[in-house]
């Protein structure tokens, strides 16, 4: 395993979910973390609570990924001493409405497009440059199951996530030729507050999407960013494919009465 100590990490949409876990996991390991997302509240505790458990060097910046202007106003303000990132956990996103597709919100679609693919791919054109120009780094992309199959009300979600997974593979081969790395984690069911974000804030539909089953949490998938950052640098993991175990395909799972 390689050590990971004092590398630098930035992992956007780190308020929440699988990009929290992910920062407190790479935090206990030593490294130096930029966290991103928009609740500026939710980063200041995070910071404090990682700098107080493992005397990490945080730095937060809040804003909206979906704006162009906000993301390069991030990337100018990230201080000297934080700017060779080693590491780029891609995580932020959102699910928005399961209408079928002839009677969808426009508004929940444009929200999607413009974090889930034009968010990425802005902070991906910030922060890649400088990965090759140092020719080191590593991109980790979250894509989702939804990007390798379709369900019916998942149809502009899952175009996001098939647009990762293009993205990741597209990102992979140009870089072939530099010592970077490309890795696609792809989950299923993964219980956080992206479920509470998909029906508008309705908790109860939201519960109802991991009734009768154990799905997976943020820290399971926050393991396999770290596993995959953590490989000797020859070994590439280009994607990982992961469910809960009562979980076989989106639309196929057990569960118990
Ligand atoms: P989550 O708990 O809802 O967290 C989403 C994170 O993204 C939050 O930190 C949120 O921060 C940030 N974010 C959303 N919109 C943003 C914006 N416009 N600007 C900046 N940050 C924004 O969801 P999660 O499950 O951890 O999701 C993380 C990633 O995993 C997403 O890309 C999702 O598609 C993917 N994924 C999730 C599942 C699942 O079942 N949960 C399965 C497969 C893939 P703010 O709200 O503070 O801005």
């Amino acid at each position: 395993m390689k050590d990971l100590k004092g590398k630098t990490v930035l992992v956007t949409g780190a308020t929440a979910g699988i990009g929290r876990e992910t920062a407190k996991l790479f935090a206990q390991l030593g490294c130096r973390l930029i966290l991103t997302g928009r609740r500026d509240s939710r980063l200041i505790s995070l910071k404090k609570e990682l700098e107080q458990d493992y005397e990490s060097a945080v730095f937060i910046h809040a804003f909206d990924i979906s704006s162009r202007p906000a993301c390069e106003r991030f990337f100018d303000s990230i201080p000297g001493d934080f700017r060779n990132i080693d590491i780029l956990v891609n995580n932020a996103g959102v699910g928005r409405g399961m209408d079928k597709l002839h009677q969808g919100d426009i508004d929940d679609w444009e929200e999607m497009i413009d974090t889930n693919v034009k968010g990425l791919l802005y902070i991906t054109r910030l922060i890649v440059p400088e990965m090759v120009n140092r020719n080191s780094g590593h991109i980790i992309n979250l894509g989702s199951i939804a990007g390798l199959e379709v369900y019916p009300g998942g149809n502009i979600y899952c175009a996001t996530k098939h647009a990762i997974h293009a993205i990741s593979q597209a990102l992979r081969m140009e870089l072939v030729d530099t010592p970077l790395r490309v890795t696609e984690i792809e989950p299923g069911m993964v219980e956080t507050e992206f479920s509470v974000g998909r029906f508008h804030g309705d908790r109860e539909k939201a519960e109802k999407v991991y009734w009768g089953l154990d799905p997976l949490t943020g820290s399971d998938i926050a393991d396999l960013i770290v596993f995959a950052a953590s490989r000797p640098a020859h070994v590439q993991i280009n994607e990982v494919i992961v469910m809960p175990t009562a979980q076989a395909t989106a639309t196929i799972s057990h569960r118990k009465d």
